[in-house]
């Protein structure tokens, strides 16, 4: 008897969304109870997902959705760290090594920083995976050590140990199977219930758009990021998301390794201009939701400061030896592992390079072991692209293009393939496209 009211429910909820109707908080709750209990089997689940992706939710449906999600699994509190706990995070890229420049820097200027990092998916990279670079270090913290490492030296940093959001992973799981990926309101979910269980008072989105990021659209990039920081909001979370460009990669090292050395100079006060302005902009927002910087003028200051100094890469080395770590490394670069194996890729063209497809370099990147295919599959830590040529840069024939870092000739040769398809050169200057199109919150 149970069984049918409870089967005629979810019937009754997914005809109301199908007829573009709005569910109550009640209705969202059960389904995603359902979902995570097993008691609601996947093809009802995947009928009210697509439903949802055709129709769409609401703020009101969406923030509901989002705190079922939260509660599906273990909350992390903070609460015993004083002082306001900011955490970042970013939509996915290639070349992404802001979280290793960001963390040791705001932690040196006085920030709370904890994070929960994911690993590498497709020709995305992943936190976890580029600090496992450092020789003996964990990235899987328990809460309490996590909580006793930020409060010791102002930043911690893990993988995700506890039983966060299970909703996430089961529903994720399906909609990856039943294309029901593009949906704003179930990607705002997903994101920002892991972002609310993580327990910052704080959260700075780095929203990705471009050829490089799972959401191209600039627009549908626009109203992700806008539909994030209203629940983030709504949750009583100061959240501000900055959207950043993503057509080309970020920096000019792609893989592991090689990405955690160019973090190290970026926090020396050297690497790559884009990656130091990313760090920046993110970084000062993070200061100003802190509290410790009235503005952003002031925060960049702050942040400089601790550059020049060497704080940031002080904290960068108690970081990594409070997690086990060995720190010297930051100070000789020849001890991190190196490829034995290289390919320069040289240029057919003579012209101006406008245009360095992000999403081919990161393929390219995934070929020669950089990257995972899927979940379980093992990463080449030392496998990677450098890219010796950027938008804005005029190549001549035989320049070299990128230096691409394996020890295995037949993927050097797919890769290198892969990765001369990425080019595009003109005649005329387009310029170097802009890294940071728009700040919300
Ligand atoms: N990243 C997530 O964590 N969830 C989504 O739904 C999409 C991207």
């Amino acid at each position: 008897m149970q069984y049918i009211k409870c089967m005629s429910e979810v019937i009754d909820i997914i005809s109301k969304k199908r007829d573009g109707l709005s569910l109550t908080s009640r209705e969202i709750q059960f389904i995603i109870d359902g979902i995570v209990n097993n008691s609601i089997p996947d093809y009802q689940a995947s009928a009210f997902l697509m439903a949802a992706v055709i129709n769409g939710f609401d703020h009101n449906e969406t923030l509901a959705l989002t705190k079922a999600y939260m509660h599906s699994g273990d909350i992390i509190d903070l609460s015993d760290i004083p002082g306001i706990k900011v955490d970042k995070h970013s939509t996915g890229g290639v070349g992404d090594k802001t979280t290793i420049v960001l963390a040791p820097l705001v932690a040196a200027a006085g920030c709370k920083a904890v994070k929960i990092s994911g690993k590498g998916m497709g020709h995305t990279g992943g936190t976890v995976d580029k600090f496992a670079a450092f020789t003996g270090m964990s990235m899987e913290l328990d809460s309490q050590t996590l909580l006793n490492n930020v409060k010791k030296i102002g930043v911690g940093i893990s993988g995700q140990t506890v039983n966060l959001v299970p909703a996430d992973k089961i529903i994720y799981a399906l909609r990856d199977v039943t294309a029901t990926i593009p949906s704003i309101p179930l990607i705002t979910a997903s994101i920002m219930s892991k972002k609310l269980a993580s327990g910052a008072d704080a959260i700075v989105l780095d929203v990705k758009t471009g050829s490089g990021s799972f959401m191209s659209d600039y627009k549908d990039s626009l109203k992700l990021a806008e539909t994030m920081v209203k629940i983030g909001n709504a949750m009583g979370r100061r959240t501000v998301a900055i959207i950043s460009n993503m057509e080309q990669p970020l920096g000019r090292a792609i893989g592991n390794i090689n990405e955690v050395i160019e973090a190290i100079e970026v926090l020396k006060g050297n690497g790559p201009s884009d990656v130091q302005e990313l760090c920046m902009v993110l970084g000062a927002e993070m200061m100003c939701l802190s509290g410790l910087a009235e503005n952003e003028k002031e925060a960049r200051r702050m942040l400089e400061e601790v550059i020049r100094s060497g704080a940031a890469l002080d904290k960068l080395r108690q970081l990594v030896r409070i997690q086990g770590g060995d720190p010297a490394m930051i100070d000789d670069l020849e001890m991190f592992e190196k490829a034995t194996g290289s390919y320069e890729l040289l240029s057919s063209d003579t012209g101006y390079l406008n245009e360095l497809e992000a999403r081919t370099v990161g393929r390219a990147s995934m070929i020669l072991g950089a990257g995972r295919e899927t979940l379980d599959s093992s990463i080449d830590m030392t496998a990677g692209i450098y890219l010796h040529k950027k938008c804005g840069d005029y190549v001549r024939a035989g320049d070299v293009l990128a230096t691409l870092e394996n020890c295995n000739p037949e993927k050097l040769k797919t890769a290198s393939e892969l990765l001369r398809t990425a080019y595009h050169f003109s005649e005329n200057a387009k310029g170097v496209p802009e890294l940071i199109l728009r700040k919300i919150g």
